[in-house]
């Protein structure tokens, strides 16, 4: 009988990474959060809204903190087709007064938030040379101020009250690589990383945890259509991500939802990457280069 090795067919089919669970599954024990309340910023679309799904599946009471209305009333009703409590307030995570509010209205409807998953950031592609001052400061002004913002509002109010808490990070995985034509959003991702760590330190005594998620390509129905042009074609079987496919926004929520259980209290400090192996998919021979003006149809540099 032939062995494999000498067969000319493939040892191994390309059968990709297994498929993410059903919807409405879940690893953790049903009533895993059951009377705890989570605040998810930019909760009312994409991953923030996935994430504040599978809180919600195991009992939490949500609350979704953004700027638009109908951000607001999506996450809302979300939430609410799924039975839990939930209460979507209006909040600019820039502003240290609106963060507060937020919380303010939190504890009123639900007690301290036991969870806080700083998922709101800003983006958009553009060439550096082509950036605006305004658009480097407000990216990072949202991404990492606000991140910071909200993490410390939140350790604030757990150690007046000497109670335990979660943060979940959600940082991008240009932290570690650059990410030509997004200058802005990873140079302030990469604030993110790094200040989960030194978060992590300083709160652990106060039994903070903070830890940050990186999600792979998770295509979603909020994705701005500058990003979606940006990505090109985005298949559900995308043969150019390791894993054969795209990830779920609910498989981020799986791994939120993890980070924050009983069963991760003594991870913190942690960026747990969520992607397929896609960002370690590098080669010297990587495909010609072009600069991110012929990537985005752009033309020649014009000076003003
Ligand atoms: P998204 O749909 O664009 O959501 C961004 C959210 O942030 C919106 O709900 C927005 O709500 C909120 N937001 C923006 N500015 C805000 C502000 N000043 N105050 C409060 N909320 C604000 O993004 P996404 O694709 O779901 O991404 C979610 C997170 O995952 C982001 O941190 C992103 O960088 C990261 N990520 C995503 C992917 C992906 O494949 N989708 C990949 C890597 C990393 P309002 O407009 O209502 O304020």
């Amino acid at each position: 009988m032939a062995s494999s090795e000498s067969s000319s067919e493939p040892s191994q089919a390309v059968i990709g990474l297994a498929p993410a669970p059903e919807t409405g599954s879940s690893a953790l024990p049903a009533g895993t959060f059951d009377g705890t309340c989570v605040v998810v910023t930019g909760g009312g679309t994409g991953l923030g809204k996935a994430i504040a799904a599978e809180f919600a599946r195991l009992g939490a009471n949500i609350v979704i903190a953004s700027r638009k209305p109908e951000h607001l009333e999506a996450g809302r009703n979300e939430i609410a087709a799924i039975g839990a409590e939930v209460i979507a307030v209006e909040c600019d995570i820039r502003d240290p007064e609106s963060i507060k509010a937020m919380f303010d209205a939190a504890i009123d409807a639900f007690g301290l938030p036991s969870v806080l998953i700083n998922n709101a950031a800003a983006n958009f592609p553009v060439p550096a040379e082509d950036m605006s001052p305004n658009a480097w400061r407000t990216v990072v002004d949202i991404t990492l101020n606000g991140t910071f913002l909200c993490s410390r509002e939140f350790a604030r109010r757990h150690l007046a009250d000497r109670s335990r808490g979660s943060i979940v990070n959600v940082g991008a995985s240009y932290a570690w690589t650059g990410g030509p034509g997004f200058a802005h959003s990873a140079a302030a991702k990469a604030g993110v990383v790094n200040m989960t760590e030194t978060l992590a330190v300083e709160w652990a005594p106060f039994g903070i945890q903070v830890n940050c998620l990186v999600p792979g390509l998770m295509p979603h129905e909020d994705m701005t259509s500058d990003i979606r042009s940006n990505l090109g074609g985005i298949h559900d079987k995308d043969d150019r991500q390791p894993a054969m496919r795209v990830g779920r926004p609910r498989e981020l929520g799986y791994a939120a939802t993890f980070l924050a259980s009983p069963y991760a209290s003594f991870i913190s400090g942690h960026t747990l990457v969520v992607d397929g192996a896609n960002w370690q998919r590098r080669s010297l021979t990587n495909p010609p280069v072009q600069t991110v003006r012929e990537q985005m149809g752009l033309g020649d540099f014009q000076a003003d």
